[in-house]
């Protein structure tokens, strides 16, 4: 399958108010009308190139969101103010009190945590599984569910999700199928597999610069007019708005994505396949010894390699925390949650964005405390980057 996410983002000119090459920033978060009457229609239903209040829409967002839809080939997209506003309103336009969700076991903890701990109490239940086991996934539907959750390469166990297969087990069902794209975006485009709705957390690759909290949501039009509408809208009446001058920048910083994205792929694949070398446990699509290499294959768009996140096994909780002082010390780069940043960033899943994840669980999806989860940045000498793991590796007996 041939589809170019560059593509939209390359079309894309927007003019400032001035002819400006990048488009004005909306500092308003209300706007006027020349008659009542076009205020009065406007609560009745959109108008096009109207605005009403910025909670709802203003001109900037709109922009970002459509460069976002044009990335993902989605019909209409929606920015919101974090990953888990994208996620929370999108799961609550679909589940109702009664209804059911069947998750992947492997997703971003504050997910894990939302649908664990926080849906039951609206009387929304959830079912996870392994959802690279297609049976299960099928064995656990029932009349009730009404949504399929899972991420394209999860977190942090960098699984890749068979969209293909689950985007036909949803129709199948009537299940709506919610793909969280954070960790690929370009590399993996979801609606394009039959996904229904994509999400991102901006705050990670598509911003890159690890200076502000941003989502998104990329669907159908008719999906993104609920989530906004105005009477009855998970958007619209929770509110998790994106800040106008944060949208500005990210729109700035989005294209530039093609171009960082190709290069830490480039820079994760060349440390994946050196710590195999050593001898060291390395979780890593774009290695053959990973369990869903030839899906990956089969899924990836061509040109931006297989994500800039891997993941290592350093065996038990207290080597993990030496390495990753070390490798700090040494300049590998940060220890720090979050990915998608210039910088290399590394932590341990287990005691940080996983750690929402009950341990008994952890151990059932094999989620080891040892487990150290990098986020390769865009370091021009890699090999000097390797050469500084490499000797962290030997101070502690790893290899
Ligand atoms: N999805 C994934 C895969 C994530 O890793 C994260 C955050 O780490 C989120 C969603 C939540 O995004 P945010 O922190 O922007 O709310």
């Amino acid at each position: 399958m041939a589809f170019d996410p560059t593509r939209g983002i390359q079309d894309f000119l927007v003019f400032g108010e001035y002819g400006d090459v990048n488009p004005s920033i909306t500092d308003s978060s209300t706007f006027t009308f020349k008659d009542p009457q076009t205020m009065n229609e406007i609560f009745d239903h959109e108008i096009e190139g109207c605005f009403l209040y910025s909670r709802h829409w203003n001109p900037i967002n709109r922009h970002l969101s459509e460069a976002l839809a044009a990335m993902e080939g989605s019909e209409m997209a929606l920015v919101t103010a974090s990953g888990m506003g994208a996620i929370s309103s999108t799961t609550l336009q679909i589940c109702r009190a009664g209804d059911e969700i069947v998750a992947s076991h492997t997703i971003y903890g504050g997910t894990y945590a939302f649908f664990k701990n926080f849906l039951p109490k609206l009387g929304i239940t959830v079912k996870f599984v392994d959802m690279t086991n297609l049976d299960e996934v099928k064995a656990a539907i029932t009349e009730n569910t009404k949504m399929l959750y899972g991420e394209s390469v999860s977190n942090p166990l960098l699984e890749v999700a068979n969209i293909p297969e689950l985007s036909r087990i949803a129709k199948a069902h009537n299940l709506t199928l919610v793909i969280d794209n954070t960790f690929s975006p370009m590399i993996i485009s979801p609606i394009q597999w039959g996904a229904d709705v994509v999400i991102h957390s901006m705050t990670k690759y598509i911003n890159g610069t690890s200076d502000c909290v941003a989502g998104c949501v990329c669907s159908s039009s008719e999906f993104i007019h609920a989530l906004t509408d105005i009477n009855a809208g998970a958007s619209m009446l929770l509110g998790p708005v994106l800040d106008s001058y944060r949208a500005a920048s990210i729109l700035k910083n989005l294209h530039s994505l093609h171009i960082r994205m190709q290069k830490h792929s480039e820079n994760a694949l060349f440390l994946a396949e050196h710590l195999q070398k050593l001898g060291v446990t390395v979780f890593y699509p774009g290695l053959t010894s990973h369990p869903q290499h030839d899906l990956m294959n089969q899924l990836k768009n061509e040109g931006f390699g297989y994500s800039g996140m891997l993941a290592i096994d350093a065996k038990d909780d207290e080597t993990a925390d030496q390495l990753m002082k070390l490798m700090q010390e040494e300049k590998v780069g940060y220890l720090a949650v979050s990915l998608g940043y210039f910088k290399t960033l590394f932590s341990s899943p287990s005691h940080s964005t996983s750690s929402e994840i009950p341990k008994e669980e952890q151990e059932e999806i094999g989620l080891s405390g040892g487990l150290v989860r990098m986020s390769v940045g865009l370091d021009h000498n890699i090999q000097l980057s390797f050469d500084r793991i490499h000797k962290c590796l030997k101070n502690i007996g790893l290899v």
